[in-house]
């Protein structure tokens, strides 16, 4: 059914976007460092704005009275009494209409849209379910528009609203180029997609990998918005990453990092989709599990039945103690516990998120995985850093798309004023 997404969503916060400032940051013009302050701590008073970026209290008056003008910031309309002084202490906030972004996650079977305002806030929600093919980028677009279109629709806005557009899709995706080299949803590869997307939509599109889109809405809105290093392992109908380093998304020189779900777990191993074999995302992402299951189920995989029925069952069995089942499970926990291992000892993050919609009803193997993750790393009996489930909806993935065209639009605006 088309319409509202799964609205269950884990990512609730005061103000939007990070919470520390990475080397970047510091040299981004004032006027934008002041503006993303306010909007990270979702309302900010002159004094606390100087303090903050280290800025005298004259040069906060007149930035904000800049942004102000700009339409961009507003003073709220409760105020509050300075307790040391007397004096009225006035908040600023972002103006929320001051633009909106939309933020999409493109799925195969369900596409996901945020309406987010110039604040962060989620305006409005929609999804929609699409067929498991494979396409070509322009029936991909056709996909896009319409989803857009029923977004807007809810919200009661027009495409003359959106300052930008931020999509996130499973694969090997070039963001600087807007290339998709590989995914599992477009039928060729080195595909223009952010360029097909940009001229028929006449905005900005940027494009990411789906798995950076969750940790963008993690760094956003999430348990990583004050870490300066954590990583997200997603496992769905594939196996992803994001890894944030020093406060920023860190992703490699050739936009092809972190595929956590093709490092190689066993040589000559199980048939992976992206056809190379004993690549881990072939043991324990959802596909993995299906055709085990039916295998063990003794289920005929066809077109009648569906995965995720399989999936369901092969879960319902293992619960129910059916050793066959419970054997899948445990083996795939083996395995994600050696991808996790080798995260931290490459890269030793503060927290590892683990998600994935299989996490709603993994309880089966989250603390033996943790166990195993931890006899396999030199850790000196402790585990070495924090893990947190984080079982998320399509829709965080759409707002990780929002946080990024957010993002992309905010530099924009303000580079466009510092060349002008
Ligand atoms: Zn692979």
């Amino acid at each position: 059914m088309d319409g509202e997404a799964d609205s269950t969503t884990i990512l609730v916060s005061d103000g939007c976007g990070p919470l520390l400032v990475d080397t970047l940051g510091q040299l981004k013009p004032l006027r934008q460092r002041v503006f993303e302050y306010v909007r990270a701590q979702s309302s900010a008073a002159r004094s606390d704005i100087s303090r903050a970026l280290e800025i005298s209290p004259g040069s906060a008056t007149t930035l904000t009275a800049d942004l102000i003008r700009a339409g961009l910031l507003r003073e709220m309309a409760e105020t509050e009494r300075d307790q040391t002084r007397g004096r009225p202490r006035v908040a600023l906030e972002i103006v929320p209409d001051a633009g909106f972004v939309i933020g999409i996650k493109l799925g195969d079977g369900v596409h996901t849209a945020v309406l987010a305002d110039f604040s962060g806030a989620m305006v409005s929600n929609a999804s929609m379910t699409v067929s498991r093919a494979v396409r070509p980028v322009t029936q991909m677009l056709d996909d896009v528009e319409a989803l857009m279109t029923l977004l807007l629709e809810k919200a009661g806005r027009g495409m003359e609203h959106v300052r930008g557009i931020g999509i996130g899709m499973a694969g090997l995706i070039d963001h600087t180029h807007g290339l998709v080299r590989w995914s599992p949803l477009l039928e060729a590869r080195d595909q223009p997609f952010g360029a097909a997307a940009e001229t028929r939509f006449a905005r900005p599109v940027v494009l990411e990998n789906d798995a950076n889109m969750l940790t963008l809405a993690e760094l956003w809105f999430g348990s990583g918005r004050a870490k300066s290093d954590f990583a997200v392992v997603t496992i769905e109908n594939g196996v992803g990453m994001g890894l944030v380093l020093n406060n920023e998304l860190y992703r490699g020189s050739f936009g092809m990092g972190l595929e956590l779900g093709h490092t190689k777990v066993q040589m000559e191993g199980a048939l992976c989709r992206c056809g190379q074999r004993g690549c881990l995302e072939a043991y324990i992402s959802d596909y993995a599990l299906v055709r085990e299951g039916a295998t063990a189920l003794n289920l005929s995989l066809d077109q009648n039945v569906n995965a995720r029925a399989v999936l369901e069952t092969l879960f319902k069995e293992a619960s129910a103690g059916n050793p066959a089942a419970e054997k899948i499970f445990k083996r795939a926990g083996r395995f994600l516990a050696l991808g996790l291992s080798n995260v931290v000892h490459l890269f030793d993050p503060a927290l590892i998120i683990l998600s994935g919609k299989r996490m709603t009803y993994d309880f089966m193997y989250a603390g033996e995985v943790l166990t195993d993750v931890q006899q396999l790393t030199l850790s000196r009996g402790q585990m070495p850093c924090q893990v947190e489930i984080h079982p998320h909806a399509d829709l965080d993935w759409a707002r990780g798309a929002t946080a990024r065209a957010l993002a992309q639009v905010t530099d924009m605006m303000f580079t466009a004023e510092a060349a002008g």
